[in-house]
């Protein structure tokens, strides 16, 4: 008997994921349905007799479809803010709180009343990037936070009630309760519009996150990388699937020009991103190349929109703040 066939008298045939045999340990991956350790583990006994098995594991998931059927999403309430754009990218580390400031203060420079919220439970760098940083939220009258107001943008971040070295690990219900309490609970006044700089990724706490505000669309970062745009898709399909519009996608560290000869260098390849947009049938909303200023800036408080408004990459940002604008109004 091969794994699955011995997986089969255990589960269902829908709900068995893979069965694979990895040199010697067999791994056989269950979707959608009640962790059951009884039936796991007389599992695991029966593979661990086959010949050449050493080790088994059988491991529980689920598809975002089932994540969602589960769910309940009671919809956030936050006074005063008129509309909601998430910023979200499959992959940390690709540019998505750098790329969501310099948008907010691009935003503001059209007249937009612009707020930020930084959910990005696994680093939150807003406070960094805006000045704000060790600075905790107060509150002036017993009930709501005020928010911290730099270069008139409005923001608080997740970040502001954990100290910058701990290692906090938000489990699912925990983090989405903290995000709840300081994004309802803070005084934002009259706002147009507000960003939240999305967690990074396609899990529980992104998919409650989507479910419980009312988004009126979602900014998609990616490098112009394979690997970060497979992630960049599986994100797209969920935040689809949850009935969110993706305005469209941002290229970000596009390329590099070097200042001294001028030549490009497509470190990450080559217009990754908007051949994505395009096979997609999704709006380009333009290309960020990688510039040493743009990361110093974000990491003195002062992000480039802000530090130096005449630059290429101010107005890189401003031209996609504005196609947002314009995608937001049809
Ligand atoms: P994410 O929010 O996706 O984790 P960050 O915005 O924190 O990513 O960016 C990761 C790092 O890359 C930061 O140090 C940031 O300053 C830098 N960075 C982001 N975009 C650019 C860019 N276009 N050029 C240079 N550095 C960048």
């Amino acid at each position: 008997m091969n794994l699955e066939e011995i997986a089969l008298k255990y589960f269902d045939k829908e709900h068995i994921e893979s069965a694979k045999n990895f040199g010697g340990k067999a791994i056989i991956t269950i979707k959608n349905t009640e962790e059951n350790s009884s039936l796991a583990n007389s599992l695991k006994e029966e593979l661990l007799t086959l010949e050449g098995i050493k080790k088994a594991s059988v491991i529980f998931t689920k598809t975002v479809d089932t994540v969602l059927a589960d769910s309940e999403s009671a919809k956030w309430q936050i006074n005063g803010v008129k509309k909601i754009i998430g910023i979200a990218s499959g992959k940390g580390g690709v540019g998505k709180s750098t790329t969501a400031v310099n948008l907010a203060l691009a935003l503001s420079n059209l007249g937009l009343k612009t707020a930020i919220f930084d959910a990005d439970i696994y680093g939150p760098s807003i406070p960094t990037m805006l000045g704000f940083e060790d600075t905790p939220p107060i509150s002036l009258d017993g009930k709501l936070f005020e928010p911290f107001c730099n270069f008139g943008i409005k923001a608080t971040s997740i970040g502001a009630l954990i100290k910058k070295d701990t290692p906090l690990i938000w489990r699912g219900a925990k983090a989405n309760g903290a995000i709840n309490q300081l994004l309802t609970e803070t005084n934002w006044g009259e706002i147009d519009l507000m960003l939240i700089d999305m967690p990074p990724g396609t899990g529980d706490i992104q998919i409650t996150l989507s479910q419980s505000l009312n988004f009126d669309g979602m900014v998609i970062v990616s490098t112009p990388q394979d690997i970060a745009l497979i992630d960049a898709v599986k994100g797209i399909n969920m935040f689809k699937k949850i009935g969110i519009k993706i305005l469209g996608i941002v290229e970000n560290m596009s390329y590099y020009l070097c200042e001294k000869c001028g030549h490009r260098a497509n470190i990450f390849g080559y217009q990754g991103a908007k051949q994505t947009a395009l096979e997609l049938k999704e709006n380009f909303l333009g290309e960020i190349p990688l510039h040493l200023s743009i990361r110093e800036n974000s990491d003195n408080g002062t992000p480039i929109v802000m530090a130096n408004p005449d630059s290429p990459y101010t107005k890189a940002y401003e031209q996609i703040a504005k196609n947002i604008v314009k995608i937001l109004e049809n």
